[in-house]
C-alpha cells in the first residue's frame, strides 16, 4: 500500500489508543502496543493492495500513474501533519517498508524480511494467506485506486471518529465518571501542566 493509507491506520490505531490531548502522556506499555499494531497492520494491508491500483514496476509514460503518484506524496504528508502527535505510530506503520531500503538498496537484510515477520505472527499468517487468496489481482487497474482511497477514508473517519469520542470522555466536567474510569485505564497521569 501507499504511505497515505499506512499513515491513516497509524492515525486510526493512534487516536483508538493513545490519549488525544499532546499534553497528556501514555503509558510506555500502550505506546508499545500502538507502534507494534501499527507495524503488524502494514503487512495485511500490504495484502489488500493487490486489489488496488499497484503497478509492480513504474509506468513513467502513463500520465494517470504520474499523476497518482504525485498526488501520493502531498496526501501523506497531510495526513502525517494532522495526526503529528502520534508521529511514532505513523512512523512504526512504515517500519516493514525498510525492506525496500535497507533490505533491497542497502543490502543490510533480505529484502522482504520486516514484512515476512509480520505475516508470520500466529493468527496473521491465515488472514494475510486468505486475503492473498480471495483478493483479484486489480494492480494495473486504474479504477482501483479508487478502493485505495475509499480504504483511506474509512481509515481517517475511524481516527476522526476515535480522536472525538476520547476528547469528549477526557473533557472535564462532561462525563465526569468516563473521564476518571479513563484516567484509571491510562494510568492517572493527572491534569495536564497548565
Ligand atoms: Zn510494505
Amino acid at each position: 500500500m501507499q504511505a497515505v493509507t499506512h499513515f491513516a491506520c497509524g492515525a486510526a490505531i493512534g487516536a483508538a489508543l493513545l490519549p488525544p490531548q499532546p499534553s497528556e502522556r501514555a503509558p510506555l506499555a500502550r505506546i508499545g502496543l500502538a507502534v507494534g499494531l501499527a507495524a503488524l497492520g502494514h503487512a495485511l494491508l500490504d495484502d489488500l493492495a493487490r486489489a488496488t491500483y499497484h503497478p509492480p514496476e513504474p509506468h513513467w509514460s502513463d500520465p494517470f500513474w504520474l499523476a497518482f503518484h504525485l498526488l501520493l506524496l502531498p496526501a501523506a504528508l497531510v495526513v502525517l501533519w494532522r495526526f503529528r502527535r502520534w508521529w511514532y505510530v505513523l512512523a512504526g506503520s512504515l517500519v516493514p517498508d525498510l525492506d525496500w531500503v535497507a533490505g533491497r538498496a542497502l543490502g543490510l537484510w533480505d529484502p522482504g524480511t520486516l514484512h515476512a515477520l509480520g505475516r508470520s505472527v500466529p493468527g496473521l499468517a491465515g488472514i494475510s494467506a486468505w486475503l492473498r487468496g480471495v483478493l483479484p489481482d486489480l494492480r494495473e487497474v486504474p479504477a482501483a485506486a479508487l478502493h485505495e482511497a475509499l480504504l483511506v477514508g474509512l481509515l481517517l473517519a475511524c481516527a476522526f471518529a476515535c480522536e472525538r469520542s476520547r476528547a469528549r470522555v477526557g473533557a472535564p466536567g462532561e462525563d465526569g465518571a468516563a473521564a476518571t474510569a479513563e484516567a484509571g485505564i491510562d494510568g492517572a497521569v493527572g491534569p495536564a501542566p497548565r
